[in-house]
């Protein structure tokens, strides 16, 4: 009898976790969500996603009560198009904003997922610290607030800034349903950092100083954004410059001393929530809109080119209660904004191109900077060039770092089908949901910020 109950208690137990493992997907409707854009934070550069250095502690910490998407792609490798896919689901070629131009404004028939919110009786914010982020792009669509004081004053350019922006917001908010998008950007080129993390990975200090980008320096001298002029150092410069392996290896390290920093950032986030009884109905994303180069293909910097070191970016999920878990699937920038709805039990509408991501299975994924559209499918990638007809064919698990071009595309035909069809529906598709320029607006709003910073 005693061995009858032991068995059937078993059989129960199995029974119990068959059940939530196949058909429990994660649910949290009305909470309140923070979505968090690391701009410039390549997940090759994680120690979470097995980077040798010990970037992320935070992350590690909480990595058991976190979904972790190990293989997430961004939708392109710079700025503007990326985060446009993320609020829109709709792929670069599709909303046209930053694919080829980036003084184009988002379609009117195009609904960002903050939108959706707002008409499901969110009170919603964002603060934001880059020109690309500005409202003149469509960004602001659905949000109470859109903080952008950071675009005009460099001071306010840094995640303390945004911190003291966010927590008060939530403070005043946290009695109603919230929607929060935070954008932090230390790791995007210039990298002001506090000087404990700038100097955290030893860079060579006379070559770091010598490179023209230490905050250290900045502040010190009390430089303003004026002078910027002579002092700014993008990533296009660096390429200029001819980097030495030692000044590549100080630009590694003071990069990686911002992924740590961004992580110092993140904690201070949680334990913000934690304190406020927050984190029990809060689902919080963390994210990037593209990597960092540097010289795995002869080049530093982003919106470059299409490979892994440029587009792969993590997608980091709490959801209250949930125990969390690794997962291999592979995901894109599209589907983050049908993944928030879907958890919060809200209908997805039909014209997004993503897929939420606790439900569906994606085979391919799909990223587009300028005439290049890549797609990825079981370890097989395809960069295809449209104006050069230019195929590079890769086995990412053979050679992860596509370093060998196969040059014989019969095991590709699948991909090349893939691909060719997603171009000919991405023609059709922005027809409707393709933006426009507004040069005036653009030229008063946008172009001044994007000289000062150095961008054009
Ligand atoms: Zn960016």
């Amino acid at each position: 009898m005693k061995s009858f109950l032991i068995v059937f208690l078993i059989l129960l137990t199995i029974s119990i976790f068959v059940f939530f493992s196949s058909s429990s997907k994660p649910f949290c409707k009305d909470c309140n969500v923070i979505l968090i854009s690391v701009d410039t934070l390549g997940s090759n550069h994680m120690n979470l996603y097995g980077y040798n250095r010990a970037t992320t502690p935070f992350l590690n910490e909480i990595s058991n009560q976190s979904f972790i998407f190990k293989h997430s792609y961004s939708t392109s490798s710079y700025t503007l198009p990326s985060h446009i896919s993320i609020f829109t689901s709709l792929y670069p070629s599709t909303h046209l904003v930053g694919k080829d131009n980036f003084d184009f404004t988002l379609s009117s028939n195009a609904v960002t997922f903050p939108q959706i919110l707002k008409q499901n009786g969110y009170q919603t914010a964002a603060v934001v610290t880059l020109p690309y982020l500005s409202s003149y792009y469509g960004y602001n669509r659905g949000f109470d607030v859109y903080n952008e004081d950071a675009l005009s004053n460099i001071s306010k350019r840094n995640s303390e800034s945004v911190n003291q922006f966010a927590f008060k917001w939530i403070d005043q908010n946290k009695d109603k349903r919230f929607f929060l998008f935070l954008h932090y950007s230390e790791p995007h080129s210039r990298w002001l950092l506090p000087a404990d993390y700038y100097y955290l990975y030893k860079p060579n200090n006379t070559n770091a100083e010598s490179l023209g980008i230490s905050t250290v320096l900045l502040n010190k001298l009390n430089i303003s954004i004026n002078d910027l002029t002579n002092w700014n150092l993008s990533s296009d410069d660096l390429n200029e410059l001819n980097l030495s392996q030692t000044q590549l290896q100080d630009a590694i390290a003071i990069y990686d001393g911002s992924v740590n920093f961004i992580d110092f950032v993140l904690r201070q986030d949680y334990e913000f929530l934690q304190r406020k009884h927050l984190l029990d109905k809060t689902v919080i994303i963390i994210t990037g809109d593209h990597g960092e180069a540097f010289g795995e293909h002869y080049r530093v910097g982003h919106g470059l080119d299409l490979y892994n070191e440029e587009i792969r970016v993590p997608l980091i999920v709490l959801i209250p209660n949930s125990r969390g878990q690794v997962i291999n699937q592979i995901a894109s920038g599209v589907d983050i904004a049908p993944t928030i709805l879907q958890l919060l039990n809200i209908q997805i509408p039909s014209q997004f191109q993503g897929q939420p991501l606790f439900s569906q299975q994606r085979d391919f994924v799909i990223s587009e900077l300028n005439s290049k559209t890549s797609v990825i499918q079981n370890s097989k990638k395809i960069i295809k060039d449209s104006t050069t007809s230019s195929t590079e064919l890769y086995y990412l698990n053979l050679d992860p770092f596509e370093l060998k071009n196969i040059s014989d595309s019969s095991n590709f035909e699948k991909l090349l089908v893939v691909i060719d069809s997603f171009l000919s529906n991405s023609s059709k598709s922005r027809l409707i949901y393709g933006g426009f320029v507004n040069q005036s607006k653009f030229n008063n709003s946008v172009l001044p910020r994007l000289r000062e910073l150095g961008y054009i």
